[in-house]
């Protein structure tokens, strides 16, 4: 395992420059860069503890650990958090050992171990149970999950936990919304606070606002060791990866598009949409009374250039 502190980048740097005054410029700078990367995730991390109320005074959390750069990240960032708060929480890293072939089970015990870090491995032979029920060639993940919450729900209640927090960051929460909204014709992401489906537990997602390329960064630097994600055999969600890829494209073309998108799962207006469950459409009536915040029902919207295409030359917003 490698050493969990050391930057790699560095000593990338370190190998392809010969000019030591270029070496210790480009060094410093990517030393600035890492510090402004470690900053924002902290400052991300923290905007979404209190916009949501994640952490609470005396809060148990179970930190559900794939060993995926994304876990990894959750709890290196979570721990900055708890030496830092003004509240008292604990954080007990958890990783549910599914059986599944090749699984390198000593990888996560041996670095939680070597960070001082209250961890728990349970072992549960989900795999087995899955490839017998589950026909060759069909996906087994919706079987999984299932089998991995019900574990995971029953360790936290073993382990006195009070909270659950996942792994889940910006990118997945916005690939979950497209996927409900294609798929399962719903207006539905992914909350980043609900009530477990047992009613005992809370479930958090610290990652809320991060971005997964500074998960990906911050993997990097802190030289995680990574456990591959395919080892159960399962293809990865092709609906998934295609809507990832999807927004990827959207970023690409155009800069901004994936904040605004985000920024939108957090200003919902339902009077402008057609859930009569959520907005008393029948019984709206006249008013008589002018609301400078209400519809213009015949104007044509106005979108403003997201900042970084409004400096761009020939670039044009089209209404869609
Ligand atoms: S990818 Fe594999 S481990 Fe993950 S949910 Fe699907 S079957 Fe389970």
């Amino acid at each position: 395992m490698n050493a969990p502190t050391q930057n790699s980048w560095l000593e990338a740097v370190a190998d392809d420059i010969q000019d030591p005054a270029e070496q210790k410029a480009k060094a410093l700078k990517i030393e600035r860069e890492t510090h402004k990367l470690e900053k924002r995730l902290c400052r991300q991390v923290g905007q979404a503890i209190s916009e949501f109320n994640m952490i609470e005074e005396g809060d148990r959390i179970m930190v559900c650990m794939s060993g995926g750069k994304d876990s990894y990240g959750m709890l290196d960032i979570l721990l900055k958090m708890k030496a830092r708060a003004p509240v008292n929480f604990e954080l007990i890293a958890v990783n549910l050992d599914q059986k599944q072939p090749g699984f390198p089970a000593e990888i996560l015990p041996a670095y939680l171990k070597k960070m001082d870090i209250p961890f728990h491995i349970e072992t549960q032979d989900t795999y087995s149970i899955v490839k017998d029920k589950i026909p060759e060639g069909k996906t087994m993940c919706s079987l999984c999950s299932r089998l991995r919450r019900g574990i995971l729900y029953k360790v936290a209640g073993q382990l006195k936990c009070n909270k659950l927090a996942l792994g889940h960051h910006r990118d997945d929460m916005l690939q979950t919304f497209f996927l409900n909204m294609f798929f399962g014709g719903k207006l539905k992401g992914m909350p980043p606070k609900l009530l477990s489906d047992n009613g005992e537990f809370m479930v958090i997602r610290p990652l809320a606002h991060v971005a997964e390329a500074d998960l990906a960064r911050w993997a990097e630097h802190r030289q995680f060791p990574i456990i591959p994600c395919t080892l159960c055999g399962s293809q990865d969600n092709l609906q998934r990866v295609q809507i990832g890829n999807m927004i990827r494209e959207w970023q690409k073309k155009f800069p901004g598009r994936i904040e605004n998108m985000f920024s939108a799962l957090q200003h919902v207006v339902p009077s402008h949409l057609m859930d009569p469950e959520l907005h008393d459409f029948k019984n709206l009536k006249i008013t008589g009374k002018p609301n400078p915040e209400g519809d213009k029902a015949f104007d044509v919207e106005s979108f403003e250039a997201p900042k970084v295409m409004a400096g761009l030359q020939g670039v044009q917003v089209v209404q869609l």
